[in-house]
């Protein structure tokens, strides 16, 4: 059995709406985004009014029970949920029918709905597992709190492509019987001996029956993704018959990522921290003029 712990709130009224950043304050109104909606659930014959999800963090050897009709977040403001939320909702339903039918390439409209879908989920995990205490049911806070990629969703609200289409998200076809299900916290990280990185690269699976899906969002770093070999890339050519087969329960460290350049980038935050006041505004003026006034620091 999980303990409950309560933990101080102290939740801003003018906290932003977390895709297009604004307030949604006391005077706006707010709107509570249900994870997993009405026509998504209808179409992958999940039952979200009676249903319960299942939760599985890292190292958890039982899951997390959570009631799925409940399953929301005042995150984002009315606009947003009402507007282009909703659209990829509605359009889930053809991902469904792609995913049954098994022969046909995705194409390159739903390859872009499923993915800008799939990182809303991700993105509303990252508030629904950062502020899991609401939830009643997560003691596990400290460890798996992560930082979240909030250009990357100003990028989708922004229907930036670029950003959108190089994010890692992937497909397999589960085969572990689950009606509904995530996980959600930190990849395995390399190098090894950071592993408190994992916390600057969010990772979800999702599984909706037998499609499952999922996303990892690196940052700060140049990073390579490592994922079990039965993974797709959600893609325009995939066809569901190319998924590979995942068994069992997964979690977010069933994904590696490789950040690189980490040792130089600490050893370049370090420079900087012992840099005397007249170095640090020789190095700006050196940076505004394109030649360095002071000796050259080579
Ligand atoms: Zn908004």
């Amino acid at each position: 059995m999980s303990v409950m712990r309560c933990t101080m709130k102290h939740v801003s009224q003018a906290k932003p709406c977390m895709f297009c950043f604004i307030e949604r304050g006391a005077e706006i109104k707010r709107s509570a985004e249900h994870f997993l909606s009405r026509p998504v659930a209808k179409a992958f014959s999940i039952d979200r009014e009676g249903g319960e999800v299942y939760r599985f963090n890292v190292g958890d050897t039982d899951p997390n029970v959570v009631r799925l009709n409940g399953l929301k977040r005042k995150a984002v403001c009315t606009d947003c949920n009402n507007g282009w939320m909703n659209q990829l909702e509605q359009a889930m339903p053809e991902v469904a029918d792609w995913f049954l039918a098994g022969d046909r390439p995705l194409g390159n409209q739903l390859s872009l709905t499923l993915r800008k879908w799939l990182l809303t989920r991700h993105l509303l995990l990252t508030e629904i597992d950062g502020n899991a205490a609401e939830f009643g049911d997560t003691d596990k806070l400290d460890e798996d709190y992560v930082v979240p990629p909030s250009s990357l969703a100003r990028a989708i609200y922004e229907d930036n492509l670029e950003a959108i289409l190089e994010a890692p998200v992937a497909l397999s076809r589960s085969t572990a019987n689950l009606e509904f299900a995530w996980a959600f916290g930190h990849p395995r990280v390399l190098p090894e001996d950071r592993p408190h990185l994992g916390r600057y690269a969010a990772t979800s699976v999702l599984t909706l029956r037998e499609f499952q899906a999922w996303v990892t969002t690196p940052m700060i770093y140049d990073f390579e993704v490592f994922a079990p070999a039965e993974l797709r890339l959600c893609a325009p050519d995939l066809r569901s018959a190319d998924l590979g087969r995942h068994p069992g329960i997964p979690t977010s460290n069933d994904i590696t990522v490789s950040f690189h350049g980490v040792d130089e980038a600490a050893a370049a935050f370090e420079r900087l921290a012992n840099m005397s006041e007249a170095e640090i505004r020789a190095l700006a003026e050196g940076d505004a003029n394109e030649s360095p006034k002071g000796p050259a620091s080579d």
